[in-house]
């Protein structure tokens, strides 16, 4: 016998062996109960030391003539096993899918609702009414260097408003926003008027925290610029915010007060919505509640950033978003807004 005819004869032989193990398989697919079985006779002959890739190793001892044949047979038959693996996996598939009930009377889970917090439900609501009058929304940066938070307000250093307002100071001259109304100053230094803004934002100052102080609360103040403004323009302003916040029977008044920023200055009242003017513990018996002060915007103001303050007007106001929003829910005391109790914020 010469090794050509023994390596034909070991070929047939191989062949006719790789079609026994292929009717073992097929008998083991047939006997799967489920998909785990399915898996097993996978891994026993068509993984990488399974008894299909085994025989791929033969392909090295056979004469280079016979190879190729030997090669289509384990790769026809490989592709047929994985053929059969992957249809007995779709029918075990589709009759768990068939088993599997989905039982439409089962109660469902409840999911949390998440809220607004009362402070930022306030913010959007005088945002939406200033919107509706014409008023723009400006942003600006709770970090400010001192000409901006003071000096170009017309509170130049030793002036007794800085005592007023104990500030949070930062290394290099910083400080953190003691108002909004530098946003103001930026606004007029980069825009003509006229000129309809609010800015609302964070502010700081040292206060020990009680009922009505926070070292942090919201402001937002408001400014108009144009060529015939007047006091009467800031009242009617300031007077439809309040009826449209609170409702058509809220009256305000104005008292003479004192704002380095403008010239007339006023602090403003509203009437008080617990009473509605008659006179309470909250308005301590007076019938009104002191909101802020506004006042017609001083002329050296407008000289620093550049209006003519012969040929402008304006007038601004600014107002305690904490203040409003504790009217607003009846909330007693300021710190609530700041502990993130859920008891409380979950009420809004
Ligand atoms: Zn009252």
């Amino acid at each position: 016998m010469n090794p050509g005819q023994m390596t034909e004869f070991a070929v047939d032989d191989q062949i006719e062996e790789l079609q026994g193990l292929k009717q073992e398989f097929l008998e083991e697919v047939k006997n799967c109960a489920d998909l785990k079985d399915v898996d097993r006779v996978r891994t026993k002959y068509l993984s990488k030391k399974g008894l299909l890739q085994k025989r791929f190793s033969l392909l090295g001892q056979v004469s280079p003539d016979a190879r190729p044949l030997l090669g289509k047979e384990l790769n026809s038959l490989r592709s047929e096993l994985s053929h059969q693996i992957q249809a007995a996996t779709d029918r075990f598939q589709k009759v768990r899918m068939q088993h599997e009930k989905i039982d439409l009377t089962l109660p469902g889970f409840q999911q949390k609702w998440g809220r607004k917090h009362p402070i930022t439900k306030t913010l959007d609501e005088i945002k939406d009414i200033f919107s509706r009058m014409g008023f723009t929304v400006e942003e600006g940066p709770e970090i400010e260097n001192d000409y901006y938070n003071f000096e170009a307000l017309n509170i130049p250093e030793g002036h007794p408003a800085r005592e007023m307002q104990d500030s949070f100071y930062l290394a290099g001259g910083w400080v953190l926003r003691t108002q909004t109304s530098p946003v103001q100053i930026r606004v007029m230094e980069s825009q003509s008027p006229p000129i309809r803004m609010i800015a609302p934002g964070r502010c700081y100052r040292k206060d020990t925290p009680d009922a009505t102080h926070f070292p942090v609360f919201h402001q937002v103040e408001g400014l108009a610029v144009d060529t015939d403004l007047t006091f009467a323009d800031l009242k009617g302003t300031i007077s439809a915010f309040a009826k449209r916040l609170f409702g058509p029977d809220m009256r305000i008044r104005f008292r003479p007060s004192y704002f380095p920023f403008t010239e007339p200055s006023a602090e403003y009242d509203f009437s008080c919505i617990i009473c509605k003017g008659k006179g309470c513990k909250a308005c301590k018996g007076s019938g009104w509640l002191d909101i802020a002060g506004a006042g017609m915007v001083d002329p050296e103001v407008f000289k620093d950033v550049g209006y003519d303050p012969e040929k402008y007007t304006g007038f601004a106001w600014g107002m305690g978003v904490e203040r409003i929003a504790m009217l607003k829910y009846g909330i007693s005391d300021i710190r609530y807004f700041y502990e993130n109790d859920l008891r409380f914020i979950e009420q809004s």
